[in-house]
């Protein structure tokens, strides 16, 4: 039982911001810089579907002076808690409430009939930084121009990453332009990037993939001749080796190719633990694995 009472907060140096997956603590990291302290819920490898706040989390939720989550039910066990703490009156905000309906992808099959994997468009991430930099403007009025100025450097960023990426991904003829990965993460870097995405599991991984799902998706893979398969770094590998092995059964060989950064960021201090460098990994290993020629 959460119970979110009125607590005294400690007076602390820093502006305390808690966040939920690595990739909203990079942007907080980006947009507050050194004026916020950023305590990151899920580290490296964590799947926001399936997570639930602890006890210890709930402390640290309740003595943040903002909470920043990624929103449409993609913390799907916490749904609850925020809403219970908004009422409350704590500072929470989704990025997916800085995203226009036009940017979010529909889902009929998932909570809230939206896909929630918002980060995979760097249209979205960049909307999602404004949005930030608008929410901590309002609570840290004496640092705006800070935000500001951070949010400009960090857009020309996240613009030339796009450049980078369409760049890499202009080496993959378009027929070869299909992703099959553990779950349905990658709905908005097809979107925006022109690749056919194909899950085993569904939009979030709290349903399991059944034969007849492996079965299906063996038989695409055959008839599509797709070369390479992914891993996700915060999904058990199994279901993808079962499928695997179920093409192989077909006397078809289809390749692991990697481990792909879908619902969380690489450890922090390597290239990957960023927004940038996660997206960077992504791209170059799918186009890698996929460019075989036979
Ligand atoms: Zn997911």
């Amino acid at each position: 039982m959460l119970i979110f009472s009125c607590q005294k907060k400690k007076k602390s140096a820093k502006f305390k911001v808690v966040t939920t997956t690595n990739m909203i603590s990079d942007l907080l990291h980006q947009i507050g810089g050194d004026s916020i302290e950023v305590v990151g819920l899920m580290g490296a490898g964590v799947d926001p579907h399936l997570y639930k706040a602890s006890e210890g989390d709930v402390t640290k939720l309740t003595t943040a002076d903002a909470i920043f989550y990624s929103g449409l039910h993609l913390e799907g066990k916490m749904v609850d808690v925020f809403e219970k703490m908004n009422k409350s009156g704590y500072k929470t905000f989704a990025l997916s409430d800085g995203l226009p309906e036009k940017n979010k992808i529909s889902s009929a099959n998932f909570a809230g009939n939206h896909d929630p994997h918002i980060w995979f468009s760097v249209e979205n991430w960049r909307l999602a930084a404004k949005y930030v930099t608008k929410q901590l403007s309002t609570l840290q009025p004496q640092n705006k121009n800070f935000f500001e100025e951070n949010l400009r450097t960090y857009d020309l960023e996240l613009k030339s990453l796009k450049e980078d990426l369409n760049e890499i991904a202009s080496k993959l003829p378009k027929e070869k332009r299909i992703l099959v990965t553990a779950h349905d993460a990658f709905s908005y870097f097809g979107k925006e990037f022109n690749f056919k995405v194909v899950g085993l599991q569904g939009i979030s991984t709290t349903a399991e993939a059944g034969t007849k799902d492996i079965l299906d998706l063996a038989n695409f893979i055959v008839e599509n001749d797709v070369p390479a398969i992914f891993v996700e770094s915060s999904v058990p590998e199994q279901t993808i080796l079962a499928l695997k092995s179920a093409v192989e059964s077909k006397d078809k060989n289809v390749a692991l190719g990697g481990t792909l950064y879908s619902d969380s960021l690489g450890n922090s201090g390597t290239p990957e633990g960023t927004y940038l460098g996660m997206y960077i990994y992504n791209m170059s290993t799918i186009v890698n694995a996929l460019n075989v020629t036979e």
